[in-house]
């Protein structure tokens, strides 16, 4: 697959209309002419009426991520989410053809898929242009590269219709303002009988969804301290998300693997019980990870 090939299927966030390479650091829109910068190996495609990109400040403030921080403490930080897609993720879903990471952050699951599947055009894109340069020196530590870094909005994706194979989002679309239009977007740029995988997300009902975004819950101060969007949905709407945009065969997968979790005692003891507790009660009553499989009809 030529280098190439992306750049010829970017579409302007703003207009939609299609963006030619003018020399390899400038790309213009034909519709509007807004011009967008290739910098650092970073494509800076995000929509001009994005407001204060918080998700980009979190990042840098990160303490193991930050700026200053070195790329092995970034790996070092997830290793933990890093060994479950290793060990569960890449041997079972198929990641050949044209790959597309949305929230990719430090792109070590799209350095990974380029590692496995050298063949396939991987894109790995996030909000974060600090994150995705980062992400430079997180892939060479995994020997290994992506073949294209694009800052964009994932509910406005520079991408024309129909062009990947797979796309792919890991603990990511609990971030979106607007989880239903980002998810309709994923299903826009994917081929017919694409494939799209949502990992690490997390399921709960009212009771606990409302626990853990409270003031005192991890996503809530999550939430409040970096000031980003960290939300909880039950199963129920887990999958009403999907099938409002048309997805079909939507499987989802409980992860209750308490081995990938011990970056926090009690989580790894809390998963630990629910491997004994019966799948009814779980996702839209009590909280559990789960991967999102859906393909586009
Ligand atoms: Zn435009």
């Amino acid at each position: 697959m030529q280098k190439d090939d992306l750049t010829n299927h970017l579409i302007c966030p703003d207009c939609r209309n299609r963006v030619t390479v003018e020399d390899q650091k400038t790309l213009t829109c034909t519709g509007c002419k807004r011009r967008f910068s290739w910098d650092n190996n970073v494509i800076q495609m995000l929509p001009s009426k994005v407001g204060r990109n918080c998700e980009d400040l979190a990042w840098r403030t990160l303490p193991y991520e930050g700026v200053e921080k070195p790329a092995w403490m970034a790996l070092l930080h997830k290793k933990d989410r890093i060994l479950y897609f290793y060990e569960r993720i890449l041997p079972k879903v198929d990641f050949s053809g044209r790959i597309l990471e949305i929230g990719a952050g430090t792109c070590w699951a799209s350095a990974l898929i380029k590692k496995k599947h050298s063949e396939s055009l991987v894109v790995a894109s996030d909000i974060s242009p600090y994150a995705l340069e980062k992400g430079c020196g997180v892939a060479s530590l995994l020997d290994s590269s992506v073949d294209y870094r694009i800052a964009c909005d994932a509910e406005h994706l520079p991408f024309s219709d129909g062009y990947f194979d797979v796309v792919l989002s890991n603990a990511t679309i609990h971030h979106f303002l607007d989880p239903q239009k980002g998810i309709c977007e994923m299903w826009r740029v994917l081929r017919k009988g694409g494939k799209c995988c949502s990992l690490g997300e997390v399921a709960a009902g009212a009771l606990f969804k409302a626990i853990l975004t409270s003031r005192f819950g991890p996503e809530g101060r999550r939430a409040k301290s970096l000031e980003i969007e960290e939300n909880v949905y039950s199963l129920r709407t887990w999958r009403r998300f999907f099938e409002a945009c048309r997805f079909i065969d939507i499987t989802v997968d409980f992860d209750k693997t308490w081995q990938h979790k011990l970056y926090d005692w009690f989580t790894a003891l809390y998963y630990r019980a629910l491997s004994s507790i019966p799948d009814a009660f779980i996702g839209d009553f009590l909280p559990c990870a789960i991967d999102i499989y859906a393909t586009k009809n």
